[in-house]
């Protein structure tokens, strides 16, 4: 076997000494670590392709839609001349490059602001989207003007916690040493405090999963559409309905990988509770316009005429084309696991697609 990376290293000496650490302080400082230190976005599984691929890197048809639609609630509310676009997570910039490509036609130019903070991928967006001012956190973007948010996979790579039913009650799955390897725990503290009431009595067993880290920039997104207006689009893999077990999952050269092997080394990601994502955007005062599968959403909005006429112009990318398309929208694809979810702030419409 190889050798630990530091990090790994750090981390099993910290339990060593202090005991188990929490799932969520394992995903954020793993996280953490992986994004800085790479590019982790790629096509190619056998050259230098990246651990996992994304909606706007399989196709410019993503982006374009995306912009379609923020053009579009932007006339609808009436044109405003100062917005912001805020992206979260942008990656290498493409989606923003794509998305802001089509509205700048439909005379949308907006204030570009992503939220990043891994160096490495700023660099990248700086590339693409010249211009663009960049935030550490949310909380960072300049108030006073509506945005126009789009999140595209950034809240499925967010610190998750999960409680179990034990035979002594509910615990938290920390990540603790069995033989010297990092691997899932059950804590020591009672916990059952921490579990709704109505789930208390779940059979043992049973595993709750939760991302205060998503729910919390949910909540900040919303209150910033109920203070300053605009809306808001937040895409990801995730389920529609509240469920019970572990989503955890860690992705390396594109096949699944043991999320508690070389921590940092892997991309590690939960599935999104957009039930509980639409409630935190209730609570924080934004309106949840709804919540649709990609395949239908982007059908909606002319993903279809959209690839016709890109084959029509390039023949020769006709079956690429044709293949995006498929990978976007067919249900056993893309299409169905992934929901995209829109908000709307005080006096903004209904996003189109819902
Ligand atoms: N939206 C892009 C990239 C998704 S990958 C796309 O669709 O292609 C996740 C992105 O979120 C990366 O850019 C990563 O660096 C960033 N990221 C991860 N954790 C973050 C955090 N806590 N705060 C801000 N950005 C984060």
């Amino acid at each position: 076997m190889s050798q630990p990376s530091p990090l790994e290293t750090r981390l099993r000496r910290l339990i060593a000494t202090m005991g188990a650490i929490s799932l969520a302080q394992y995903m954020a400082e793993a996280n953490a670590h992986y994004y800085a230190s790479r590019d982790p976005l790629g096509l190619n599984p056998d050259g230098p392709g990246g651990d996992f691929t994304t909606a706007p890197e399989i196709s410019q048809m993503f982006g374009e839609m995306v912009g379609v639609w923020l053009a579009d609630v932007w006339a609808r509310a009436g044109s405003p001349a100062r917005v912001l676009y805020v992206e979260p997570g942008p990656g290498r910039g493409t989606l923003a490059r794509d998305a802001l490509g089509v509205a700048r036609r439909f005379g949308l130019d907006p204030e570009v602001h992503f939220v990043e903070t891994s160096p490495t991928m700023r660099s990248a967006q700086a590339r693409l989207v010249p211009g663009a001012v960049w935030h550490d956190s949310l909380a960072d973007v300049p108030t006073g003007a509506p945005i126009l948010l789009v999140a595209n996979e950034f809240l499925d790579a967010l610190p998750i916690r999960q409680l179990v039913k034990t035979p002594r009650g509910w615990r938290e799955r920390m990540v603790g040493l069995i033989e010297g390897q990092l691997a899932p725990v059950a804590g020591e503290r009672p916990m059952d405090a921490a579990v709704p009431a109505r789930l208390r009595g779940l059979a043992e067993g049973t595993l709750l999963e939760t991302c205060p880290a998503a729910s919390a920039a949910m909540v900040e997104i919303a209150r910033r559409l109920a203070e300053d207006g605009g809306a808001a689009l937040v895409i990801d893999y995730g389920y529609a309905e509240h469920r019970t077990g572990s989503t955890l999952q860690a992705l390396k050269g594109h096949a699944r990988h043991d999320p508690f092997a070389e921590p940092g080394e892997a991309d590690l990601t939960a599935l999104v509770d957009f039930a509980a994502m639409a409630e935190a955007a209730s609570h924080g005062g934004a309106r949840v316009v709804g919540c649709q599968q990609q395949g239908r959403w982007l059908k909606a909005l002319g993903i279809e005429a959209r690839a016709q006429a890109l084959a029509r112009a390039h023949p020769d990318r006709a079956e690429d084309l044709h293949a995006a398309l498929a990978r976007l929208c067919q249900p056993e694809q893309m299409g169905e696991l992934f929901k995209v979810l829109a908000l709307a702030g005080t006096g903004w419409p209904d996003g189109a697609g819902f």
